[in-house]
């Protein structure tokens, strides 16, 4: 995934740029206006600046707006009302305030990208294979589907959004605003029940793999059990058939011939959406 950052904010800009490279983003970095209009080549998605020291940004958003569909978020340290609405007038499909944490821009990234590509993005090309986390679970990205000791998992399609989320950065403590907004909507503001209910089905389908902590009055951090659990006393649904043979050694065409038997049955409870 490509990312044109504009921000003539050296220290802003460098911070910003690290941490979309960790997340696996190819990032082009430029500092004005006219630089970012003059690059013509294709991206997934801009973060502009607002206070670009040529123009103002908010030419630039109309410009890259008139020229094509490319989702725009806005990052500014203009706290003014006004540039959020103008921005998103313009054209721009977010707005980020300075300061920002990185996860925060990530996650505004996450959800302009699901909305222009609902369900499986195609610009992943970046990441082959199924993400693996500890020796029972993988996340399959690109295919949007999940498996637990070799076996398909089946959930609803909130209970994968919250669980991808989650698992971009393991041990992450990350506030309920923080998953409301990625995984639900980009401008969520009412009760953050239905997260509870999803947190719920995911501890159940996953036991063992995985253990999803709550953090009282701020939201929640997902940590990989790295043993394989053959020893552990396993929760009820933490031990499957085809346990500890490591037949899903990260190939992504694991066949998930045993979807609808039992376990695997559930989707559908607390879809609440
Ligand atoms: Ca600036």
């Amino acid at each position: 995934m490509r990312v044109l950052l504009v921000e003539d904010d050296e220290p802003v800009a460098e911070s910003l740029r690290r941490g979309l490279l960790r997340y696996g983003f190819e990032v082009e970095w430029v500092t004005t206006g006219a630089a970012a209009l003059a690059d013509e080549s294709p991206y997934d998605v801009v973060l502009l600046d607002l206070g670009l020291p040529d123009t103002d940004g908010l030419d630039v958003c109309k410009a890259l707006r008139d020229r094509g569909d490319v989702p725009i978020i806005v990052i500014s340290a203009r706290s003014d009302e006004t540039d959020r609405v103008v921005g998103l007038e313009l054209g721009a499909d977010d707005y980020v305030s300075k300061p920002f944490g990185v996860r925060e821009v990530i996650a505004r990234i996450r959800a302009v990208m699901r909305r222009m590509q609902p369900r499986v993005p195609e610009a992943s090309a970046s990441a082959p294979g199924p993400d693996r986390y500890g020796p029972r679970l993988t996340v399959d990205r690109k295919a949007a589907r999940v498996h637990l000791d070799g076996e398909e998992v089946s959930l609803a399609p909130k209970e994968y959004d919250l669980l991808a989320f989650l698992t971009e950065e393991p041990g992450a403590l990350m506030s309920r605003e923080q998953i409301m907004e990625a995984v639900w909507d980009a401008n969520w503001f009412g009760p953050t029940k239905t997260l509870d209910v999803h947190v719920a089905a995911l501890r159940r389908k996953l036991a063992g793999a995985i253990t999803i902590e709550a953090v009282r009055g701020v939201g929640f951090r997902l940590v990989v059990n790295e043993d394989t659990g053959a020893g552990a006393p396993g929760p009820e649904e933490g031990k499957a058939s085809g346990q500890g043979d490591d037949k899903a050694s990260g190939q992504g065409d694991v066949k998930a011939s045993r979807q609808g038997d039992g376990k695997a049955s559930r989707q559908g409870d607390g879809s609440a959406s």
